[in-house]
């Protein structure tokens, strides 16, 4: 079989290059062949596109944007579209790839996509963010479809540009399609719970993962880096588990009371602050590097990539974390992690409660009905926990950790569809 590699990512601490050595590690113990291998590596389909925007002062703008659809064996290609200074193809291509394992982990009939953009859009006005996002649509009419490949926000984009997204497709086909991409406004048909999805998974999976090491949540205590989305409401629905948590971080730094943090105060506290927990006077300020290696049982990493490095793995107290960022422990630091005998419910597991929502919102628009809140919430907790479950038989079975467990079995899972579907030759 003849391939022409991509141009290597250099950074040998790159998050994008973190994951493909743990396909590679998975590949390697599920005995997979070389054309195998390839199959499940090669996108499907990546798409260029240039984007002529005028801008609020008269002039045109010519933007880069992409679109890679990683695998399509599953189901249909499903991932967000990022909207970042810093967007190249090597980046989209290895986040489609991503998606194709976390939507295989959760079992949701997709495969992986994933969309981006390079531009600023802190330095744009709303009307230029607008024009962008529909001419992006256009561009991709015939790449999108509810049954071909649906977009969602990433970072840089929300609701507002999906809406967007939604209405520009639904113009140049002459139809409203709302199953064509979700992380919608509820009004569009967005889906209850999907703002605390993320975040609720990594509650349930974190349970699921105390559970297994005899932790009980009422005398556990926890550090939670990140403060937003999947940060916040991770810690606040922890707390109502019982566990404590005993640190808090955001850009502004981190927050730490060895009496608990009252994490609703700290959320009201940001949303009347702008955002950033600056100031917050309920704990005292420590360094953001300190909170990673707090004395907690539980730590959740829920704010970037790449944060777990060689250099501070060795100082990690917790015996439990839960990746709700994606990509928060570099490759390197996976060994130190797991000669200490830390446990990791890695990113693809844990952070999939908002695809597993998004997932949800896609059924429900393809019905034509809204489901109950408590609906959502039981079925995405139902579903994390016999990932976890199917996860934690697996690192059973081959005496491998979680991580190389659920890309264990998100890649058979592929590979043996694929087996079944047939191919060419
Ligand atoms: P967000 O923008 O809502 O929040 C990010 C938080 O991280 C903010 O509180 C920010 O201040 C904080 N932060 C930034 N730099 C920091 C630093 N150096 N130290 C400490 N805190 C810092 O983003 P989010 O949606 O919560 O996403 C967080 C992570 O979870 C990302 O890796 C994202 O890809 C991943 N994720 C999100 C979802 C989702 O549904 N939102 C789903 C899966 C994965």
């Amino acid at each position: 079989m003849q391939y022409i590699e991509p141009a290597p990512i250099t950074d040998k601490e790159n998050p994008l290059e973190s994951m493909m050595s743990r396909f590679d590690a998975a590949v390697k113990i599920l005995g997979i062949s070389d054309e195998m291998y390839y199959i499940l590596k090669v996108p499907a389909k990546q798409v260029i596109v240039g984007l002529p925007v005028t801008l609020d002062n008269g002039k045109v703008e010519v933007f880069e944007g992409y679109r890679v659809i990683h695998s399509t064996i599953l189901g249909p290609g499903k991932g967000g579209i990022r909207f970042d200074p810093h967007v190249t193809l090597d980046e989209v291509r290895a986040l489609a790839a991503w998606m194709t394992w976390k939507c295989a982990v959760v079992d949701i009939p997709y495969g992986g996509a994933k969309g981006g953009i390079a531009c600023n859009p802190r330095q744009m006005s709303a009307g230029e963010i607008e024009r962008l996002m529909r001419a992006y649509t256009l561009a991709m009419i015939d790449i999108f479809g509810q049954d071909k490949d649906i977009p969602a926000p990433d970072m840089g984009t929300g609701p507002r540009e999906m809406a967007w997204l939604m209405d520009e497709y639904a113009r140049a086909k002459g139809m409203t399609t709302q199953a064509v991409v979700t992380g919608k406004p509820l009004v569009l048909g967005g889906s209850l719970g999907r703002t605390e999805a993320t975040g609720r998974g990594v509650m349930v999976s974190a349970l699921a993962a105390m559970d297994k090491l005899k932790l009980n949540p009422y005398r556990s205590t926890a550090a939670v880096q990140g403060f937003g989305n999947v940060g916040s409401h991770a810690a606040n629905l922890l707390t109502e588990k019982g566990v404590k948590i005993h640190g808090i971080s955001d850009i502004s730094g981190a927050y730490y009371n060895s009496n608990g943090i009252d994490i609703q105060k700290a959320m009201a506290y940001r949303d009347a602050n702008g955002g950033t927990l600056e100031g917050f006077k309920e704990a005292e300020l420590i360094g953001g590097e300190e909170l990673l290696t707090l004395p907690v049982d539980l730590l959740v990493p829920a704010a970037m990539e790449d944060v777990i490095t060689k250099s501070n793995a060795s100082k990690i107290q917790a015996k439990l974390i839960v990746e709700g960022a994606n990509g928060p422990t570099s490759a390197k630091a996976d060994d130190i992690i797991n000669e200490k005998g830390i446990m990791v419910v890695p990113d693809i597991l844990a952070n999939a409660g908002g695809v597993t929502v998004s997932y949800f919102e896609w059924v429900q628009n393809r019905i034509g009905y809204k489901w109950t809140l408590d609906r959502i919430n039981r079925r995405c907790d139902r579903s994390m926990k016999d990932a976890f479950s199917n996860v934690f038989e697996i690192s059973q079975k081959h005496n491998v950790s979680l991580r190389l467990a659920a890309y264990i079995l998100a890649i058979d899972k592929v590979a043996t569809t694929y087996k079944f579907r047939g191919g060419y030759g």
